[in-house]
């Protein structure tokens, strides 16, 4: 039933195809659409998946849009005492990489070396410290941009909250309870980054110099940030909310999603030190390095060219996917309308996103010497389209063995977008099917519940947190204190 229309004037591509698909997420995107699917990631190293997810946050360095990902093949050696086997990195990214990302990333794995040597040595801890700080000011310096931009955002709000936070909290609140200590201790640390980051100002607050990296101050600044905002994740983003409730005025909904971004380099940064002194990793760093970066070229894509094209297309995925109640009519021809006007320009150069350009690289890669690792690590969330790439990718392999995951879903359709290819003949036939049936079903869902559409919130970060030590509440105690102090001074 591909409903394909007698007329040149009404050209829509055929059910199952992959412009049937780059059209159903065209239209999905211009929708509030957010449906997050349980992750289901079996068998996955986790070490070695959060070494990746941090690796790709390192990697980015636009202050905006771009998103990276990076897959994994690893050479192991039979003999233990040799360490000549290989590691070999594959990035890829949404636009084109930066010509020094090589050499970048080749330094910080450097770093990391350093600090996988020096792991079980009895050195002095200075040593390692050292190292450290500098694979820090390393990364802090790519990123920069990006940082700066996310430490930027809510400021204005973030430091709202400081002050009304100051008028509300007593030192005995901070000494009776652990969690306000953690919030104080965030919020002073935040306005210290402020104030530093103001210091190294050469114009607008825009225009800070990437040299506050190597400041004595910032990176104690970010360590103590870190550590507040770990240790009030471990103990549950309800007892941050709570501030919310005796402090309506400010949205600390908004603001631990803010407070999440501002730490995700330091976090990223922590992983890779965890990484690097893992008993189980450590081996990882012997070996030698190398990177390759995959890409496409873009690919046009061609949509339904008017209202009329959009509705058959409409229809088309609800033939498939068959929802038990029909959907109304009026629906379908406001969404066409919508869709219609919205894509005016029917070719639309598109972009393979860049996990699934990792994917791509090895499901077409047949001849491996050497098995890639099945996570690819991102550096944001999946769309809707890569996730149903993953899933109807693994649906087809018969040993789990050839399955890759990603750290998950944020549940948004975006557009620009292009299929990628995951083999030949019959396998990409049936994978751009299913991939089809997937986005058909799912667009299905979202149009009987159009009026209800919401925009669900979810955390960008992934580590895993501990809780904190003693040492690192006394901390917490004396850095709220210090905040709570200055309002006497
Ligand atoms: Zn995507």
């Amino acid at each position: 039933m591909t409903a394909r229309s007698t007329t040149a004037a009404l050209p829509v591509p055929a059910a199952g195809s992959a412009d049937a698909i780059h059209a159903l997420l065209a239209a999905g995107s211009i929708a509030n659409v957010s449906l997050v699917s349980a992750v289901d990631s079996p068998g996955i190293d986790k070490k070695a998946a959060r070494l990746l997810d941090a690796l790709a946050a390192i990697l980015v360095s636009r202050a905006q849009h771009e998103v990276i990902a990076i897959g994994a093949q690893v050479q192991h050696s039979n003999d233990l005492s040799d360490h000549s086997g290989k590691l070999q990195l594959v990035l890829a990214a949404n636009a084109a990489l930066p010509q020094t990302i090589q050499a970048y990333l080749e330094e910080v794995w450097k770093c990391m070396q350093l600090l996988a040597e020096r792991r079980q040595q009895l050195r002095p801890p200075e040593a390692k410290d050292q190292q450290r700080a500098r694979m820090a000011g390393l990364i802090y310096r790519h990123n920069f941009p990006k940082f700066l931009r996310r430490v930027r955002k809510r400021e204005a709000a973030a430091l709202r909250f400081v002050e009304a936070m100051r008028n509300h909290v007593t030192g005995e609140d901070v000494l009776q309870y652990g969690s306000t200590a953690a919030v104080i201790s965030m919020l002073n640390s935040y306005s210290k980054l402020i104030d530093l980051l103001s210091a190294h100002q050469v114009g607008g607050k825009n225009e800070v110099s990437v040299d506050v990296v190597s400041d004595p101050d910032f990176l104690p600044i970010m360590d103590g940030l870190w550590l507040a905002f770990r240790i009030l994740r471990s103990l549950g983003d309800h007892s941050f909310h709570l501030w919310g409730l005796r402090l309506p005025d400010h949205s600390t909904v908004a603001l631990w999603r803010f407070f999440n971004k501002v730490t995700l380099i330091h976090g990223s940064i922590a992983e890779l030190e965890s990484a690097a002194c893992s008993t189980r990793l450590y081996r990882l760093f012997r070996k030698k390095l190398f990177v390759e970066i995959v890409d496409h070229p873009r690919m046009t894509v061609t949509l339904p060219t008017s209202k009329d094209a959009w509705v058959t297309l409409i229809d088309m995925a609800l033939n498939t996917a068959q929802p038990l109640k029909p959907i109304e009519p009026r629906v379908i021809q406001s969404t066409a309308a919508a869709l219609s006007t919205r894509f005016s320009d029917k070719s639309v150069s598109c972009e393979i996103h860049c996990e699934c350009k990792i994917l791509q690289r090895f499901a077409t890669t047949t001849t491996y010497k050497i098995k890639p690792i099945n996570y690819i690590g991102v550096s944001k969330l999946s769309c809707t389209g890569c996730t149903a790439v993953f899933d109807s990718y693994n649906e087809l392999q018969n040993s789990q063995g050839h399955r890759f995951y990603t750290r998950g879903a944020h549940g948004k359709w975006y557009f620009p977008w292009f299929l990628p290819k995951v083999g030949g003949g019959e396998k990409q036939i049936d994978f751009t099917n299913r991939v089809y049936m997937k986005l058909a079903g799912q667009y299905a869902q979202y149009l009987k519940t159009v009026a209800l559409s919401d925009s669900g919130a979810l955390s960008e970060g992934s580590q895993e947190v501990s809780a904190g030590t003693p040492e690192d509440f006394m901390f917490l105690e004396a850095n709220a204190l210090e905040l709570l102090d200055k309002i006497k001074a």
